[in-house]
């Protein structure tokens, strides 16, 4: 795919500014994966996001058909399976913007048409079924006692036009429209300025990161069945009309849409780093526990040591021994000091106990990770069995 650097990174903000703004939560988090990986086979995105494929197919679609994102689907040969469909999901970047463009404008032009509408020349109106009149047709719908006008609609009687005071909600709404879609527009314009050059499947397999080393599907371009992606993209008509929407859009710039970016942008870097780190930890933790183990293993018979040496041969010098050697030598010092015969039997006793515990605890810490990894094969298992 073409798109420069700085083209690409004003296109994926544009995308999870509008993913953000539009859509439910997980219809971004879908999105994001997508512009962090590239190209995203269903199944791996079912994992990523983890999703069931249920709720991540009506999410899925509710981007497919805005063009968002699109399908593309390949016949492909696995290793252990017959011949499989795979769909991957990847963005197509000038007809997610065309897509975006003409989102907007409808928004806003949908939003000022109710302003045009209320704000028109005042007269009557009907309170129930809110037509209204101009003072010259209320004239001919005098009631039969003069008194006021009927609708002629509905009958009721006709209230004194005050859209007046909705037309200036009406303005109030657009203008709130308006400064929340800025940042929005404001990168639309920074694109009109870019040059993006239209992306397709193959294309976008080059930029792709691969989702996980255990899935099925091959990420390149099936030799098997053409290609149905669909190539070209949004229509003419759909093009001039999202350039018209520039015209009638009107923006003025604030310069706060940078620095979320840089928030965001950092922000997106510190889970990436997470996530890279998070992956080996159980086995990180199994290892130091093990270093543990072992330094506990060699600890308890000196310790044993010490405390027939200190507690027997060396009763005197417990005073000394407690400042060289610390609390160990203390602690067999006093047991010596309470009894001769159960002294340094007891001693060792409790050691051994906390020994034995931090032991227990350890393996348990172990055999934890070890579950872990376990249930992580597990997963794989079903997962495999899943694709059939
Ligand atoms: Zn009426």
């Amino acid at each position: 795919m073409s798109l420069s650097k700085e083209s690409e990174k004003e296109v994926k903000h544009l995308l999870r500014l509008v993913t953000r703004a539009f859509y439910a939560v997980p219809c971004a988090l879908i999105m994001e994966v997508l512009l962090f990986h590239s190209v995203v086979y269903e199944e791996d995105m079912l994992k990523l996001t983890c999703m069931h494929r249920k709720v991540f197919r009506s999410y899925c679609n509710r981007l497919l058909e805005d063009r968002l994102i699109v399908a593309y689907t390949q016949k492909e040969d696995s290793p252990q399976y017959r011949m499989m469909t795979t769909t991957y999901f990847f963005v197509r970047w000038v007809e997610a913007i065309d897509a975006i463009k003409w989102k907007i404008h409808s928004l806003v032009k949908m939003v000022k048409d109710e302003v045009d509408q209320l704000s028109d020349p005042q007269g009557y109106v009907c309170p129930s079924c809110r037509t209204k009149y101009s003072l010259l047709d209320a004239a001919s719908l005098l009631s039969e006692d003069k008194a006021s006008f009927e609708c002629s609609v509905c009958g009721d009687k006709l209230i004194e036009d005050d859209s007046g005071m909705e037309a200036q909600k009406g303005q109030e709404k657009l203008e709130k429209l308006m400064s929340q879609i800025e940042p929005i527009i404001e990168s639309l314009k920074k694109i009109d300025n870019m040059k993006i050059e239209d992306n397709n499947f193959e294309s976008s397999l080059v930029k792709a990161i691969p989702v996980s080393s255990s899935s099925v599907a091959s990420y390149t371009v099936s030799s098997k069945v053409p290609r149905n992606g669909k190539p070209g993209g949004m229509s003419q008509s759909l093009q001039n009309a999202a350039q018209k929407s520039q015209a009638t859009v009107h923006v003025s710039i604030t310069a706060d849409d940078e620095e979320m970016r840089q928030e965001r942008e950092s922000k997106e870097q510190k889970s990436e780093t997470l996530k890279q780190n998070a992956l080996p930890s159980w086995h990180m933790e199994s290892t130091v526990g093990k270093s543990l183990l072992n330094g506990l293993g060699q600890e308890i018979p000196s310790v044993k040591k010490e405390a027939t040496e200190t507690g027997i041969e060396k009763p005197i010098k417990r005073e000394e021994s407690e400042t060289d050697s610390g609390g160990r030598a203390g602690y067999s010092g006093s047991e010596t000091a309470g009894s001769d015969a159960t002294g340094p039997g007891t001693a060792d006793t409790a050691e051994e106990l906390d020994a034995l515990e931090a032991y227990y605890a350890q393996l348990r810490a172990n055999q934890d990770a070890e579950d872990e990894e376990d249930d992580e094969d597990l997963d794989d298992a079903m997962f495999e069995d899943d694709m059939e």
